[in-house]
């Protein structure tokens, strides 16, 4: 038998009774007389701020004097908090929902972002990747690039010679070449709309056969979309939010301020390597034309900080590595 107080839900007259719970019953006794059967009353969760009440079907309720009383009543029928309750009372569960989400963020952040920059490259639609490497270049052309000086039969015959070469794979990309002229040193960028720029400080630094080879690796990046996942790694949260809402424009911007200090990961740069390694040999072309792009570039390594070797990192492994297919 539990004393408590009865309120009839249309006044707040209160009233003094007893509860009793008999088989599926409970049965109020004293200044109010009534009875329901358990299933049809709500018993409100346990809380450390509010007074625990058994409320019924008509909205009346009661309110027991002895929480622990009645708690031990509601255990004693068999009344069974729901989930969350039991949860959040249990400091270990917190605890461990804590540990949980820790578990799954720090390798989503470690593993999970590159994989859902692949999966977002992937899925990234041929005009989204058109739309936003054209604004990179227009706005690039805005800030830093200048038409090209070179010689435009020296341009003609590169871009010919680059043309007859046939890509190693089936699923060659698509690329125009773009030659201007910059203050950013001897540099080539590979722009997801399949724009491959060249620096005027890069081709008179080397020969054509030099250009080639390294267009062979510029296309390689392409073929692998590594400008793509780069800026969609670099700005995940902007990127999904550009592609859902269709902003390439603020994508463009996010990845322009990331393009000028790119530099790509080790295995990008293999990658880059072994397309442009299976492409010389596919055309019968030597792999010293690739070996020279390093030797040339990195003999000016001491130079104004050398722009391609700083987004096309140089490691011994790429030359080693190159050096090896060459055999
Ligand atoms: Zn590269």
């Amino acid at each position: 038998m539990l004393a408590g107080r009865y309120f009839d839900g249309k006044t707040s007259r209160l009233h003094r009774v007893t509860l009793t719970v008999s088989g599926d019953t409970a049965t109020l006794s004293g200044d109010v007389e009534r009875s329901c059967a358990l299933r049809e009353l709500r018993v409100s969760e346990r809380s450390a701020y509010a007074v625990r009440k058994v409320t019924f079907p008509d909205e009346a309720c009661f309110e027991p004097d002895d929480r622990a009383a009645f708690d031990a009543l509601l255990d004693a029928t068999g009344h069974r908090d729901s989930v969350v309750v039991r949860m959040q009372r249990s400091w270990r569960m917190v605890l461990a929902a804590f540990a949980g989400t820790v578990a799954v963020m720090v390798p989503g952040y470690l593993y999970g972002l590159p994989l859902a920059a692949d999966y977002i490259a992937q899925a990234m639609p041929a005009s989204v990747e058109r739309k936003m490497g054209q604004g990179l270049l227009e706005l690039m052309d805005k800030r830093v690039l200048q038409p090209s000086e070179v010689d435009a039969a020296r341009r003609q015959r590169i871009a010919a010679s680059f043309a007859a070469l046939q890509a190693p794979h089936a699923d060659a990309p698509s690329y125009q070449l773009q030659f201007r002229k910059g203050n950013i040193g001897p540099n080539a960028f590979a722009m997801p709309s399949g724009d491959i720029v060249l620096t005027d400080e890069l081709v008179n630094e080397l020969s054509d056969g030099a250009v080639l080879a390294v267009l062979a690796h510029e296309l390689g990046h392409l073929h692998r979309r590594h400008m793509s996942r780069r800026i969609i790694q670099g700005s995940v949260v902007a990127a999904t939010g550009g592609l859902m809402f269709g902003d390439v424009n603020g994508m463009v911007s996010t990845a322009s301020a990331m393009l000028l200090d790119l530099n790509y990961s080790r295995d990008a740069e293999n990658e880059a390597d072994d397309y442009a390694a299976d492409m010389l040999l596919h055309n019968g072309l030597p792999l010293r034309q690739l070996e020279q792009v390093f030797e040339l570039l990195s003999r000016e390594r001491k130079g104004p900080s050398n722009a391609y070797l700083s987004t096309h990192p140089l490691s011994e492994e790429r030359l080693a590595r190159l050096r090896q297919r060459g055999r």
